[in-house]
This record gives C-alpha cells, sequence and structure tokens, in this order.
C-alpha cells in the first residue's frame, strides 16, 4: 500500500510540476510575442502593406593630393515603370523606344512584369527626361539620380577603379574603400494597398541618406599627367605590348602616379578605347567579351610578374655591402663568361668585349653578370635570400589596391642551387611586379628605410573635417643609411657613365639602373619576347623621387636603357621642375650646354670609323646591340645628320642586323 501511495503522490507532484511548465511557458510566449517581439510583428504586417523604397546616399568624391576632383557625382535621371498604374504599355513603349534607345518588345516585358517597379533605364541625361516628363504617361515615372563621373577619363583610370550601376565600387580605390565612400542608403516607407496605390496613411516615414566619406589619395594629378604622356610615348615609340609607370615618394611610399597604357576610360569601363578593338569586340560572345574586360582592368602595376633582370642588381650589391662580404675595393674579373656551374655557360652582356679586372662600383656600373655572381658567391644564398625577402619580393607590398600579386621567389634556402645563385644575383629566374620593384629601390632613395606604398592620405566628411589619417608606415630597415648612399652614388655612375646613360637629365642629379629580361610565360623563356625596364631615383643627395618605367615586348630595339630609359628621363625632369627642385649644372654640363654642335653623319661607316668622328666631336654614341664587332656598318642613326645638339649628347646608332644573340640568356646547350 505504502508503495502505492508513494507512486500517486510521486505521480500528483510530477503533474503539479508539468501544469507548472505549462503556465510559465504560456506566460513567456505571451510576454515574448507582446513584448519582446512585438517590434518584428508590427513590422512584418507592416511590410504587407507598406513599400519601402531606398534612398541612395551620395557617394563620396575622391581627390588628389592638392584637391582636384578625380571622382564626382553627377546628376542623372533614371525612368522607372510600375506595371500596376500602366493604362496602354503598348502605346508607352512606342513613345519611349527612341529615347531610352531600348526595343518595344524589350519595354512591353519589363511594363507588364508582375513587379512593382521597373528600371526601364538608368542615367538619361535630362534632356531626354525632361521629353519624357512632357509625354505625361501614368506609371512612368522619372527619379533624380548621381551617376559616377571621372573628369579626367581614361587618367589614373587603373588606381581610381570604377563603380557598377549601383554605385559600388568594383574596382581600383572605389572596391577598396567602398565602405567609406558609400555612406548609409536612407529609406522611404510608404503604405500602399494591393494594388501599389499609396493609403493615405501616418505610416509613412523617412529615414534620411548619410553621405559617404570623401577620399584624398596621395596621386598628383599633374605628374600623374606626365606619367600618363610618357606611358603613352613609349608604348608608341616601342610599339610595345604594354607599359607601366610608376612614381613614388621614396620618404613615404605614397604613390605620386601610376600610369598604365594602353589603357580604358572608367566613365565606361566596358568599351575599349581604340575603336578598331571596340569593332572587333562587337563579335564576342558574352563569356570571351567578360575575358578581355578582365583583361583590359589588369592593374599591370600591381597585377602582373615580370623578370626584373638587371635592376634586380641593386639588392645584390646592396646586400653584399651590408653584410661586408664585398666593400667599394672589391675587385672582380670578367672573362666574358662563367663556365663553372655544370650544363650551364652564363655569359656577361659584354662577353664580345670582357670587362676584365674592375672594381666594385664598375663592375656595378658596367652591370657585368660575372662579377654579380661573384658577389653573391662571396654573399652565400642564406644571406642573399635573406635580402631578397627583407627587400619585400616574394610578398605583397599592403598597397591599397585589390589584387595584388606576392611573386616568385625561390621556395625556401635550400632550393636555391648552384646556378640558382647566379642567375638570381642578377635578377634572373624570380618573378616580381612593378610596385615591389619600385618599393624596394625607394628603400634605397630613404635611408634603407622600406616603406609600406599607399594612396590613401585621408578621409574627410561632408564638412571638410578629417575623419581618418594614413600614416605612411615603415617596414623594416633594410640596409644602413651608409649602405643605401653607396648604391645611389653607384646608380648615378650608372646613369653618366654606364648602362643608363638614357635616363641621364642635365641639371639634376639621376642616379638609376636599367634591367633587360626575355619574357617567361608559364615558367618557359619566350624567344624574342623582352621586357624593358628602367628603375631610377633623383635627385640622388636628396632623393625625392623614385620612377620606374616598364615596357612590356618592345618590337625590335629590347634594351630596357632604349626602351625605357629617355621616357623616366622625361618624367623624372618634369617632376622635378614641377616640385621646384632647382637645376644646378656642374661644370661639364654648362659648357656643354653653350655649345652646340650639328650631329654628323656616320650612316654607313663601321662601327669604329663612326666612334672616332663622333667621340672627336665631344659627342657620345650608344649602340644598344650586342652582337656586333667594329666592322659592323651603321644603317641609320638618331639624331639624324645636320640636327643641332648640344655637346656631350648621345648618338645612337642602329646597326646592321646580325644572328639573333641573346646576350642575356644564360643557358647554352
Ligand atoms: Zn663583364
Amino acid at each position: 500500500m505504502k508503495d502505492i501511495r508513494v507512486k500517486t503522490r510521486r505521480r500528483l507532484r510530477f503533474a503539479q510540476v508539468i501544469a507548472i511548465l505549462i503556465v510559465f511557458f504560456l506566460g513567456y510566449r505571451l510576454v515574448k510575442i507582446q513584448l519582446v517581439e512585438a517590434e518584428v510583428y508590427k513590422r512584418d504586417a507592416l511590410l504587407q502593406w507598406t513599400k519601402a523604397y531606398d534612398i541612395t546616399s551620395d557617394r563620396g568624391l575622391i581627390y588628389d593630393r592638392k584637391g582636384r576632383k578625380l571622382a564626382i557625382n553627377t546628376v542623372a535621371y533614371t525612368i522607372w515603370a510600375s506595371p500596376s498604374d500602366m493604362e496602354d504599355p503598348l502605346l508607352a513603349a512606342y513613345m519611349l523606344r527612341p529615347i531610352l534607345e531600348i526595343d518595344e518588345e524589350e519595354l512591353v516585358k519589363k511594363m507588364t512584369s508582375d513587379s512593382n517597379v521597373v528600371r526601364l533605364k538608368q542615367w538619361i541625361t535630362s534632356e531626354d527626361a525632361e521629353k519624357i516628363r512632357e509625354f505625361n504617361i501614368k506609371g512612368i515615372s522619372i527619379v533624380d539620380d548621381s551617376k559616377r563621373l571621372y573628369p579626367f577619363g581614361n587618367y589614373a583610370a587603373y588606381m581610381l577603379g570604377f563603380t557598377d550601376v549601383d554605385n559600388n565600387g568594383v574596382y581600383g580605390l572605389e572596391r577598396v574603400y567602398d565602405r567609406y565612400l558609400a555612406g548609409t542608403p536612407g529609406i522611404w516607407v510608404k503604405a500602399t494597398d494591393a494594388a501599389n496605390r499609396q493609403l493615405p496613411y501616418d505610416g509613412e516615414k523617412i529615414y534620411e541618406p548619410k553621405p559617404g566619406l570623401s577620399l584624398i589619395i596621395s596621386m598628383d594629378e599633374i605628374i600623374q599627367g606626365f606619367a600618363e604622356d610618357a606611358a603613352q610615348r613609349a608604348l608608341e615609340a616601342n610599339r610595345a605590348k604594354s607599359v607601366s609607370i610608376i612614381v613614388m615618394d621614396p620618404e613615404t611610399g605614397e604613390i605620386m602616379a601610376m600610369a598604365n597604357k594602353p589603357d580604358y576610360d572608367p566613365n565606361n569601363p566596358r568599351e575599349p578605347l581604340d575603336p578598331e578593338l571596340a569593332e572587333q569586340w562587337k563579335e564576342l560572345d558574352s563569356v570571351e567579351l567578360q575575358n578581355q574586360w578582365f583583361q583590359m582592368w589588369r592593374n599591370y602595376a600591381i597585377n602582373d610578374l615580370y623578370e626584373p633582370g638587371s635592376t634586380f642588381k641593386i639588392v645584390t650589391a646592396a646586400a653584399a655591402l651590408e653584410e661586408q662580404s664585398a666593400t667599394l675595393n672589391s675587385h672582380y674579373f670578367c672573362n666574358g663568361f662563367i663556365r663553372d656551374i655544370k650544363g650551364v655557360v652564363i655569359r656577361c652582356s659584354s662577353w664580345y668585349d670582357p670587362h676584365g679586372d674592375q672594381d666594385f662600383e664598375t663592375a656595378f656600373s658596367n652591370s657585368c653578370n660575372p662579377a654579380f655572381v661573384g658577389m653573391a658567391r662571396e654573399l652565400g644564398r642564406d644571406k642573399l635570400y635573406e635580402y631578397i625577402k627583407a627587400f619585400g619580393f616574394g610578398q605583397v607590398t599592403g598597397i591599397d589596391l585589390p589584387g595584388e600579386q606576392k611573386g616568385l621567389i625561390p621556395a625556401s634556402v635550400n632550393s636555391i642551387k648552384e646556378v640558382n645563385l647566379a642567375t638570381l644575383s642578377y635578377g634572373h629566374n624570380i618573378a616580381v611586379t612593378p610596385i615591389q620593384m619600385i618599393t624596394a629601390m625607394a628603400a634605397l632613395g630613404n635611408e634603407g628605410k622600406l616603406m609600406t606604398p599607399m594612396l590613401a592620405k585621408s578621409l574627410v566628411d561632408e564638412t571638410g573635417k578629417v575623419v581618418q589619417q594614413f600614416k605612411p608606415q615603415m617596414k623594416r630597415q633594410v640596409v644602413s643609411k651608409d649602405t643605401a648612399q653607396k648604391i645611389l652614388h653607384m646608380l648615378e655612375k650608372t646613369v653618366l657613365e654606364g648602362t643608363g646613360k638614357k635616363a641621364y637629365v642635365p641639371g639634376y642629379r639621376v642616379g638609376g639602373k636599367t634591367g633587360t629580361a626575355q619574357k617567361s610565360i608559364n615558367g618557359v623563356y619566350v624567344d624574342k619576347k623582352f621586357i624593358g625596364s628602367f628603375g631610377g631615383i633623383a635627385p640622388v643627395d636628396n632623393p625625392r623621387i623614385a620612377v620606374l618605367v616598364i615596357v612590356d615586348e618592345p618590337s625590335d630595339i629590347y634594351y630596357g636603357g632604349t626602351v625605357a630609359g629617355p621616357f623616366a628621363a622625361q618624367v623624372i625632369e618634369q617632376t622635378l621642375n614641377y616640385l621646384e627642385v632647382p637645376k644646378i649644372y656642374s661644370e661639364n654640363e654648362l659648357q656643354a650646354i653653350q655649345e652646340i654642335v650639328e650631329a654628323p653623319d656616320v650612316i654607313g661607316m663601321s662601327v669604329s670609323e663612326a666612334g672616332r668622328t663622333i667621340t672627336e666631336m665631344g659627342l657620345k654614341y650608344t649602340t644598344e646591340y650586342e652582337d656586333f664587332n667594329l666592322e659592323t656598318t651603321i644603317t641609320d642613326q638618331y639624331p639624324s645628320p645636320g640636327t643641332a645638339i648640344t655637346k656631350g649628347s648621345i648618338i645612337d646608332l642602329y646597326l646592321e642586323k646580325g644572328e639573333h644573340n641573346p646576350a642575356l640568356s644564360e643557358e647554352i646547350p
């Protein structure tokens, strides 16, 4: 009995607990629905008979460092249809077709769809909007809208990027800073009945949009203009595939200009600027077309890799001096070749006329490959690898632009074999981006301090108040100030006497290095496809700018000094002039400026004969070909005979072509 009673009591207790739990649960639900979730239910109910419309916020503008407007908004008009209000879609489509330039059929389809509102066309002109307004078609509305406009057209297209039809940033700075530029859209909530007619209900509410912040960048529109101009000239003069020019402030890492050619106009990013190309694109299907667009929007300066060639020798030289595995008194002997690596013969670019014994500086300005191989061997692969990484290669620089590549360096020290150590020393078998190369060079113009390249300077609100400031960031001290200065001095010597002569600017102390590399596609060297480049710093005694010019696949002449040097010189001279850096002429320069001579006629002469004639007149000459001997005949010259030139000027000699001689390719089977 006792057991049963206990059992019953237990059951009762259990039922009680359950009942209490149920009461609590119901109470909780009630509280939750009435108090906690009331807003949610109310909103859902509201949404059944209200409509919310986005009110677009004003996108922030983009300014250059001097406050010039690079990206602005203009008023444009968007035409909307609300199908349920339309009385005669066929007639409306017939009337709108010529103005909107859209198929009648397509218009009718949109006007009879079951959406509440349909966008017929975005961004029409005010004249067109006015015409449509005069038609006064029921169910058609014209809404003020804003359209992104880039007043400088294709200038700095790769930096700025562009926005999509909804004003979202999709490329360039527009994308990276989209969340600041975009602002917060407002909402207009209004009550409507089932047919979308507005109800006389006071539930209508407007949440004001918040405008986006404006972006001020380090680019200077004037310097950008110099770079754009030089890039276009280099593209045409070399009949090249593409040209990239970057100008950087070595002290801060700020980008002052970045130009790529060919380019596109961000105001109309899906249409190539070349009318012939535009015609060809009409034949493409949508997949092919998209590929072409992505190709066109690639920012070569940060998205593409290239083999730097001799410009990379600054890394080897700086590392050797810093580690004291070499000094300026070190000597290197060049007999034209390096033959002690099994299966490989490396040759100097001057193999036909070996450099012989040279000290460190001379080897540098001669750009002698065997000397650099010697330098790298003394330094050792661990140290060379350490400096390649310290200068920022093999990792992204962190520039505030999308899609940056990190380049290709050996995966580890152990993967650097004897032959790799040799080729790395002169910049082969390594792939870098232009932005990595100029950042590394700029470190030498900044007392050895490597900076993070940057574009954004600050974000300001609509009243002009600075909301956020972006400070220059130093990554690391790569080499000492002393080493950096030694390299700068040698870079100047290279421009005055060595392979960088074409970038010489009288009055400014320019330092620089030329690079020429055979192009590799998917790791295989492509015959007769080259990339010529020039990297420079000026003035070397107080560096204000670092400049890099990359010429991809120039036709005919492919030596960096010729294809890129003169254009670097142009940008350097114009930029330093603009920055009001005074020109200081050396004695020799002053003398040369005062003495004008006529360029002699050396066409048809042999190299030795022409060389004598030219030097006797106080002029200099270059022959960019390496496969010639002193008896080779000159077929053309620049400047042409009779042209007035100053003493000390350089005459380019074009030679009778011999067998193609890939003097810079290191492997001879
Ligand atoms: Zn040599």
